[in-house]
Formats: structure tokens, sequence, C-alpha cells
């Protein structure tokens, strides 16, 4: 049977730069899927149904959470956003990681539901240098940027819930621990339990107690 793929959790707050690093991160890891999540927040300026998100209006995401076509869903700052279900399982059950780029709530919930996923946080260096990277990408209101920086304050009281933290200062860094974070979770013996056989006349891994 096939390993079953990595599921790759990336969170943090708004404007740390997740999107960024992400498509960086693919850009090098063509094997890797990203789950296209739904949400009811306004395209902006350049974003494609389908590519960044698939934009649904607000009954017909209801319908969607409805029919628990939904791995997890959160509302942020007046929005549902929420990762698609069937297409996570479907690459993972094939043996391909997928990252989904989720908000905090979204990432407990997977947590809960699927506990094997490897949780990362993405940080800013500080948070004037997030309050620069949000109003500089100037694709919210003000508004709507005062929100997120006051959901940020809280958001980082939930660091503690992550399996890895990740300072944004340069792309390439960030890409780069991400890189040796996904290496060294495949090493990690609890996903290597098929090797054992090779060296065991065919005995599995959890098979070892019972023979012993
Ligand atoms: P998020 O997806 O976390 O909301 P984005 O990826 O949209 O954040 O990044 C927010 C802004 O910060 C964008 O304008 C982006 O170009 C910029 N940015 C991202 N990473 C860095 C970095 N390492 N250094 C400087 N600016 C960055
Ligand atoms: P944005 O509006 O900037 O694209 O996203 C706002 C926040 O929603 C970000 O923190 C982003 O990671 C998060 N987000 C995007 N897709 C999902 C999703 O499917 N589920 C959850 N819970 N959060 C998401």
């Amino acid at each position: 049977m096939k390993q079953q793929g990595l599921l790759i959790v990336i969170s943090g707050p708004s404007g740390a730069g997740k999107g960024t690093v992400c498509k960086a991160f693919l850009e090098r890891h063509h094997e890797v899927m990203l789950s296209i999540s739904a949400t009811t927040r306004l395209p902006r300026k350049g974003e494609k149904e389908g590519v960044n998100y698939f934009f649904k209006d607000h009954d017909t995401f209801e319908n969607m959470i409805k029919n628990g076509e939904l791995l997890e869903y959160a509302k942020f700052v007046d929005n549902y956003y929420g990762t698609p279900k069937h297409f996570v399982y479907e690459q993972l059950n094939m043996g391909r990681d997928v990252i989904l780029e989720i908000d905090i709530q979204g990432a407990l919930q997977v947590k809960e539901s699927f506990g094997d996923g490897v949780f990362i946080f993405i940080l800013p260096p500080s948070m004037e240098e997030l309050k620069r990277r949000i109003i500089g990408r100037g694709t919210e209101t003000l508004d709507v940027i005062e929100k997120r920086l006051e959901n940020a304050s809280k958001e980082i009281g939930f660091l503690d819930k992550y399996d890895y933290v990740v300072i944004n200062d340069e792309v390439g860094n960030a890409v780069s621990y991400i890189e040796s974070i996904v290496t060294a979770e495949k090493c990690k013996v609890k996903r290597n339990k098929d090797i054992y056989k090779n060296f065991s006349g065919g005995m599995s891994y959890d098979d070892r107690s019972t023979a012993q």
C-alpha cells in the first residue's frame, strides 16, 4: 500500500507572508499540492476562481457546511473560509503531500479531526513589520486592516498549539525552513513503518510486539 501523503498546515497572522512563502515553496516543489479554499470574500484584483479561491456566496457556503463538504471552516473578519474535504483526502490517499494555508481556528479543527498533519506557524520578524506588510500589500480597506491586526495579536497566543514556527524574514529562508521541516517529518519512524518489512522477513512494524 502506498504511504499516505503529508498534510502540511500553514497558518499565521494575515500579512505574515503565508501566501508568498507557499507560492515560493510550491514553485520549487511541483510534487506538493495546494488545497484551494472556498470563501465568501470578494476576489482581490488579479485573483482567479479556482486558482486563488473558489468564490462562493453566503448561502452556497452554508450549504457546503451543511452537506459536510468541508474538512474545516472558519469565519475570519466577517467572511467564511473553508477547505473542501474531497480534494485533500483524494490527494493524501494517492500519496501526495498537501498544503493547507488556513487561519488558526481552521488549523485547530484539522488538528482535532486529523491529528497526523504537520502544523507550521509563520510569523514576520516583528509586529511593526506585520503592519508594514499588510498596509504595503494594499488589498484591504483601513477598517479591514485594523481588524486583521487586532486578530493577529490574539492569534499569536495560539503559537504553542503548533509543531513549528518559521520567521519569514526573507522568503528564501522561510522556504528553506519549511523544506527542512517537511524532510524531518518524512524521516519520522511513525511515517516509515513499511521499511521494517525489508529487514525482518516481511514482518510488519506492528507485528513485532506479538512475535516477541
Ligand atoms: P499572508 O498570505 O500571510 O496574508 P502575503 O503573502 O500576502 O501574506 O504577504 C503580505 C505582504 O508582505 C505582501 O505584500 C508580500 O509581498 C509581503 N511579503 C511577504 N513576505 C515578505 C518578506 N519576507 N519580506 C518582505 N515582504 C514580504
Ligand atoms: P485572505 O482574505 O487574506 O486571503 O485570507 C484571510 C485568512 O483566511 C488567512 O489567514 C488565510 O490563511 C485564511 N484562510 C484561507 N483559506 C482558509 C480556509 O480554507 N480555512 C480557514 N480556516 N482559513 C483560511
